[in-house]
């Protein structure tokens, strides 16, 4: 009896570009004639691909509601280096043959954590949090580690990010890269400011699965703040706390071989 392939149903998510839909008819057909059927809606796929670099990767993964039962692929245009991207328009085939020889598919596991807004579960998040001032005053918090009130703090906002987001806003705050196999998440500040008042740790801190952050908005005033999950900005008034802790999800990916986190993370910035 022939092995069935391990997945065989596949998306394509991509925004509307005219190279992107000049490739995609070519990656349909490549798909197709390796034996995978090419659906039109990620609820029916078990392998959904984002085509474009890693903003693409983050809103397809948020789109399509971080599935547990497939796998998500990262297609980067021509041969730029991404994080989230093993594969370029040139290697799709290697990918195909991956998913098609079970025995050969790596699999890569990426933390997400998890966030409740007033108390009410409000999303994933698979590079960061942030909560930010809308405005030109500060925003006060006081930040508590799960019941330990740690710090008050009065700034520009905080970035709370995944291993995998350690790269992106969490590393231009000066955060630490975090490897993807540590199950934990990142504190940043941004612009915090620091006198006889307010003193904040000044550094990043890392908390693991166990930790819960709780952050609580000082109210009368910049109780407004602006909060993005990953690449999307939400404007929720009167918010009067935000929780974040590591979530029992992940997103899976397909990993080529040879092309570790580190050997990304070295391409991409040195
Ligand atoms: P964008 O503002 O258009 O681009 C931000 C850049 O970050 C893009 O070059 C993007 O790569 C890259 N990127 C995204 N996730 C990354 C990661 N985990 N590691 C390394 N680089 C990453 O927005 P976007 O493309 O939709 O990406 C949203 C992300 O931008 C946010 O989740 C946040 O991490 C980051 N961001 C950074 C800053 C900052 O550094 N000051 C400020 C706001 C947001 P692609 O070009 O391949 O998409």
């Amino acid at each position: 009896m022939t092995k069935q392939p391990y997945r065989k149903h596949i998306f394509f998510y991509h925004k509307q570009d005219e190279t992107i839909n000049e490739q995609l008819e070519r990656l349909k057909d490549v798909a197709v004639n390796n034996d995978f059927t090419v659906v039109d809606e990620a609820k029916k796929a078990n392998i959904i691909v984002s085509i474009g670099g890693d903003g693409a990767f983050l809103q397809t993964v948020r789109k399509t509601g971080f599935r547990q039962d497939c796998l998500y692929v990262g297609i980067a245009l021509q041969h730029e280096i991404e994080l989230y991207c093993d594969f370029n328009l040139e290697n799709f085939s290697e990918l195909l043959y991956a998913v098609q020889h079970e025995e050969e598919i790596e699999v890569r596991r990426f933390p997400l954590i998890d966030v409740s807004i007033n108390g009410v579960a409000s999303s994933k998040c698979l590079n960061e949090i942030s909560v930010r001032s809308p405005i030109v005053k500060t925003i006060v918090m006081d930040i508590y580690i799960d019941d330990l009130h740690f710090e008050t703090f009065r700034g520009d906002g905080l970035v709370v990010a995944t291993p995998t987001g350690s790269t992106g806003y969490n590393k231009s705050t000066m955060g630490a890269i975090i490897d993807p196999k540590l199950p934990c998440f990142q504190v940043t500040e941004l612009a915090s400011l620091n006198n006889n008042k307010y003193r904040t740790l000044g550094s990043s801190f890392i908390l693991s699965s166990e930790k819960k952050l709780h952050l609580e908005i000082e109210q009368g005033g910049n109780d407004f703040p602006v909060i993005s999950f990953d690449n999307e900005a939400f404007p929720i008034r009167n918010v009067k706390e935000v929780t974040v802790g590591l979530s029992n999800q992940v997103v899976k990916t397909v990993k080529l071989k040879n092309n570790t986190y580190w050997d990304r993370v070295k391409r991409m910035f040195l």
